[in-house]
């Protein structure tokens, strides 16, 4: 797959992509690669409310310990409005992610990676977004 190679730009600061209780960042590398290669296409910005979360922090929040974000593998995207959130999941499913939930509270796109959950799933959920 061509996505799998290196992304032309890096669009995620660490800041963004670390715990924000304490920093600490163990993102998965290959996943940002990907997520770098859907914002790129996509050419609106991914505003990033949740990536790496340390466990303590998941706890905190009432995620389940099985968390995508605690193995590094997920991310909540926030799409400022509809026409965003279009361009975001189109460029998501073409680089070739196959796990997407959208919040319909707020919009907010999970994405993760994580083969133990299933993969090829499209969800629409009321719940907050802290579950995967
Ligand atoms: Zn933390």
């Amino acid at each position: 797959m061509i996505f799998s190679s290196k992304a032309p730009k890096n669009y995620f600061s660490h800041d963004e992509l670390s715990c924000r209780h304490c920093k600490e960042s163990k993102i998965d590398m290959d996943f940002v690669s990907k997520l770098n290669w859907a914002r790129h296409i996509a050419a609106v910005p991914f505003v990033v409310t949740s990536a790496y979360r340390c466990p303590e922090h998941n706890k905190s929040l009432g995620a389940a310990d099985t968390s995508s974000h605690v193995k590094g593998i997920g991310i909540d995207l926030f799409p400022r409005d509809n026409h965003h959130r279009f361009r975001m999941l189109s460029a998501l499913l073409t680089v070739g992610f196959k796990r997407i939930r959208i919040y319909s509270e707020k919009g907010h796109i999970h994405i993760d990676e994580d083969a133990d959950k299933g993969m090829e799933i499209l969800v629409i959920d009321r719940s907050k977004p802290i579950e995967e």
